[in-house]
């Protein structure tokens, strides 16, 4: 394998330069006010070891990657528990769908689709109030990364929620299915923030560490997760983790991860890496363009894909 930091190099070179680079998210003037040239790339490796290129230190809105982090308290709070009010399957239907809520019962098809993340948000609501439910969250996602600077862009927590009437929609109709057990507006206050948090490339690598390692961050050696929870949570990030655009992901990339409108991935290689790259042009399934590709390559040069021969 050539080295490492060579190959980060190359990608974001290429990446600088690539003529296609997708659409930032337009349903909110802060992301769309995103400048499409930015791409970013940090790897965390097992050892501590770090490589970075291109924008790595500069913080952007993760949106829904924030979903793993939020899905990993509430399995943290109630366990297997949670599986009751939401699914393990992948929704082949865009995030903020609200078809399949009406067939299968208020019970949204896995915690990375909008439904499910604000029915997660519901379960951390069962433990504090939004204000604590929030903080408790940042406090996580702080500790996971080793840094206290990370913090939530009030100006999109705002943004969205001026906008945010499909969330409305997707929390009060699974309240009519007793699938939400708090008020709309609280539970949508946590989803609101959580997917304002923003967060570089390097920290965002660091905070995915314990996914790559078994559940343990491998700094501190404090256990996050167990290892089968670590393995599960990856799990639902390969087959639910872009959406409709899941299937495509484990094609071209072949790693667990988890993508925000944003433009930000987290992607994790099992026993190896834990990958964040950022770039807000996004793809027609709104999952970033050169993050996706950036990836390709990665995998293509590494043989980290899990379906390569270990
Ligand atoms: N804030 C976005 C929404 O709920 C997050 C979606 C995403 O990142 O995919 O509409």
């Amino acid at each position: 394998m050539e080295s490492l930091s060579r190959i980060v190099a190359d990608i974001a070179a290429e990446m600088a330069a690539a003529p296609d680079r997708g659409t930032p998210a337009q349903y909110i003037p802060p992301l769309a006010a995103v400048d499409p040239a930015h791409f970013g790339i940090a790897i965390t490796l097992a050892d501590g070891s770090e490589y970075a290129a291109g924008d790595a230190d500069l913080p952007f809105s993760i949106q829904s990657v924030s979903k793993v982090f939020a899905l990993t308290q509430a399995l943290g709070a109630v366990g297997d528990q949670l599986w009751q009010r939401v699914g393990r399957e992948p929704s082949g239907s865009a995030f903020n769908s609200i078809v399949q809520l009406e067939t299968e019962h208020g019970i949204p098809r896995n915690p990375f689709v909008n439904a499910g993340a604000i029915v997660v948000d519901d379960v951390l609501l069962g433990r504090g109030a939004p204000r604590e439910v929030i903080g408790e969250m940042l406090r996580f996602v702080r500790g996971l990364a080793g840094d206290e600077a990370i913090h939530v862009d009030e100006t999109v927590a705002r943004a969205e929620q001026d906008t945010g009437f499909r969330n409305f929609a997707l929390a009060q109709y699974m309240r009519a299915f007793g699938n939400l057990h708090r008020p709309a507006e609280e539970v949508l206050g946590v989803y609101f923030h959580q997917c304002a948090i923003a967060m570089s490339c390097r920290q965002l690598a660091r905070a995915g560490r314990f996914l790559m390692a078994g559940g343990v961050q491998p700094d501190t050696g404090l256990s996050i997760v167990s290892p089968r929870r670590a393995r599960r949570i990856n799990a639902l990030m390969l087959t639910c983790g872009h959406y409709d655009g899941s299937g495509e992901f484990a094609f071209r990339v072949g790693l667990p991860g988890k993508s925000g409108v944003g433009g930000g991935i987290l992607a994790v290689a099992p026993g190896i890496a834990s990958i964040a790259v950022w770039s807000p042009g996004l793809n027609e399934r709104g999952n970033s363009q050169l993050g996706t590709l950036a990836l390709e390559r990665l995998v293509h040069h590494t043989g980290w894909s899990i379906f390569d021969p270990r």
